[in-house]
């Protein structure tokens, strides 16, 4: 029998290819940010993450989603979550890389970055369990305020074993730490907790419910609960931290109880679970009614992961849309070479640069902080500002990239539907859109050394940018404006964070980024020549050279 017709005009697959070597701009940017001894490794990650092997365990883990067993065959709790064995691949390979805990196990200059680095590759293979990972690694800095608690933990939470059974932390080879902030009545509000914690002895029993507690079967969570002053144990009142392990020393099971999983948005991979603590034992983090302070090191750390996350969905959206009209073409020529496409695609992959750049830069801060009192105000201002604006392009990106494969996009097998509900929750996450941006507004009250930093920051490319100049000499004047009317300035606070975020990313373009695309930059965000969807760059730019940079050349 004849064949009823031939496969034509359809692109191969994008896999077996190095997602290091394919991104020059994540190359260069380890290089600047002070990490370049980490190019073996980072590469080494590009490739696994890029093999057909790796892709096959992301659209696994993807396909076979978690399920809750919260009894045993005889009526007894586990509250245990089952993963897919590709879950597991994805997890054992990101622990057993150091991407939950490199900088914390070798503090050396740039650490912070290569880890970054490391994530930012890996995660584009599946989304869903850099959750667990990032979790893990925000949480050691805010359990180092427990030096009790972090002598037991930290080994474990730092070491390169990835074991998922429950067991005493003294038992395990490795262990993974999530968080417990949200209640239904309050996330961004987290104040309104109603979960208690009471003092019993040298430990505490929290009761109370957390409404949206991501990576459940993670070996422990800090959880904020409000501490109550007892006559035995007197305690200051207010929001603690808590560390609440799933298993207790003793072998038992913590009465930390999965109600249900999450049906949600996102990843289908990770799971997110309503929990009830039924007298849960908890160990405080930081001093009692500080709980606030004591996370906040976590938060920061996960906020640094929501922005490398985003870059990294970014990434490998536009990876996808450049290799997909490279070799598909319509109406006599290559959709890469069609001069409407083109624009879409250089649009999108300027954006994707822009974003990479900042993120690294934030990382490259946070490697600094420690010695560097400007990097260390940079650090807190940037980190809210790239939060905001990096998480908050993503979905616009997803959506347009997956356009750019027609039909094909709109299927799962292209892995695009995977990017494209991916892609809100980093803004959501860790302090939604407007929080954020309420954040940057507290730090530039609190904190003017952060903007004083993030000045000092685009000086260089003002001088030599004069779209830039205008732009930054406006945002200075309307910043000014607005601190004499502090509702204006909150209603205004995304208008203004947006501004920074951009100028941000046009300084480091204008200083370390490719011509054209720095060009292309300023023209369309800097200057504001442009309409509000991708593909709407003015007339005169490099686009040619911006898309070949962009697309991987696969092997
Ligand atoms: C996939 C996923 C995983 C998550 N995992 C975890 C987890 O592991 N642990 C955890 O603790 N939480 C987790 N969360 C919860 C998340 O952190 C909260 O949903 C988030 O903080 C928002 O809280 P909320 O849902 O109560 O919304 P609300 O606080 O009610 O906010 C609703 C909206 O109002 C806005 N808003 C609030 N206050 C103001 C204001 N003053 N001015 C202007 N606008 C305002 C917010 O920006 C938001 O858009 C997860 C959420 C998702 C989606």
């Amino acid at each position: 029998m004849p064949p009823t017709h031939e496969v034509l005009n359809q692109p191969p697959p994008l896999a077996g290819y190095d997602l290091y070597d394919a991104d020059p701009v994540l190359a260069e940017a380890l290089g600047r940010e002070g990490a370049g001894w980490a190019a073996e490794r980072v590469r080494a990650l590009g490739a696994l993450a890029g093999s057909p092997e790796a892709i096959a365990w992301g659209e696994a883990a993807d396909r076979h989603p978690p399920v809750l067993r919260t009894h045993d065959r005889y009526g007894r709790r586990v509250d245990e979550v089952e993963f897919h064995p590709a879950w597991h691949r994805l997890l054992g390979t990101a622990v057993s890389h150091g991407l939950h805990a490199a900088p914390w196990r070798d503090p050396r200059p740039g650490a912070q970055v290569a880890r970054a680095a490391g994530f930012y590759l890996w995660s584009q293979v599946e989304a869903g369990h850099g959750c667990p990972v990032s979790m893990t690694f925000a949480a050691v800095p805010a359990l180092r305020s427990a030096p009790e608690l972090a002598a037991a933990w930290e080994p474990k939470l730092t070491a390169l074993a990835y074991q998922p059974e429950l067991a005493p932390v003294a038992a395990k080879a490795g262990a993974l730490c999530g968080m417990a902030m949200t209640e239904k009545q309050g996330g961004s509000d987290v104040r309104a907790n109603t979960t208690t914690a009471q003092p019993a002895g040298d430990r505490w029993m929290l009761t109370g419910h957390k409404w949206f507690c991501s990576a459940p079967m993670s070996d422990a969570f800090l959880v904020l609960a409000q501490t109550l002053a007892s006559a035995r144990a007197p305690a200051p009142a207010g929001l603690s931290c808590f560390l609440v392990p799933r298993v207790l020393p003793d072998g038992s099971r913590n009465r930390f109880h999965l109600q249900r999983l999450k049906d949600k948005l996102g990843n289908r991979a990770n799971a997110s679970a309503e929990v009830e603590l039924d007298g849960a034992t908890g160990w405080v983090v930081g001093e009692p009614g500080r709980g606030l302070a004591a996370i906040l090191e976590m938060v920061n750390h996960t906020r640094l992961d929501c922005v490398v996350g985003s870059a990294a969905l970014l990434r490998q959206a536009v990876a996808q849309a450049t290799h997909h009209a490279a070799h598909r073409s319509a109406f006599g020529r290559r959709l890469a070479d069609q001069p409407l496409m083109r624009n879409v695609l250089a649009d999108l992959a300027v954006e994707s640069e822009a974003a990479t750049m900042l993120a690294m830069r934030v990382a490259g801060a946070f490697d600094r902080a420690a010695g560097d009192p400007a990097e260390a105000a940079f650090r807190r201002l940037a980190t809210a500002v790239a939060k905001y604006w990096v998480c908050k392009r993503a979905p616009m990106v997803a959506a347009e990239a997956l356009e750019c494969l027609g039909g094909n996009g709109y299927v799962e097998e292209s892995g695009m539907p995977r990017l494209y509900r991916e892609a809100p929750l980093n803004s959501l996450w860790e302090g939604a859109g407007n929080i954020n941006s309420l954040d940057v507004l507290r730090v530039l009250a609190r904190q003017p050394e952060g903007l004083a930093a993030l000045l000092e920051e685009l000086a260089p490319a003002r001088a030599a940018e004069p779209r830039l100049e205008r732009a930054a000499a406006a945002c200075e004047r309307e910043l000014a404006a607005a601190a004499a009317d502090p509702m204006a300035l909150q209603a205004g606070a995304r208008r203004l964070v947006e501004r920074l975020a951009v100028l941000l990313q046009a300084a480091l373009l204008v200083r370390h980024g490719h011509p054209a695309v720095a060009d292309a930059f300023c023209a369309s965000r800097v200057a504001g020549d442009r309409g509000a969807a991708f593909g709407t760059l003015p007339p005169g730019l490099d686009l040619a050279a911006i898309v070949e940079r962009a697309t991987p050349k696969a092997g």
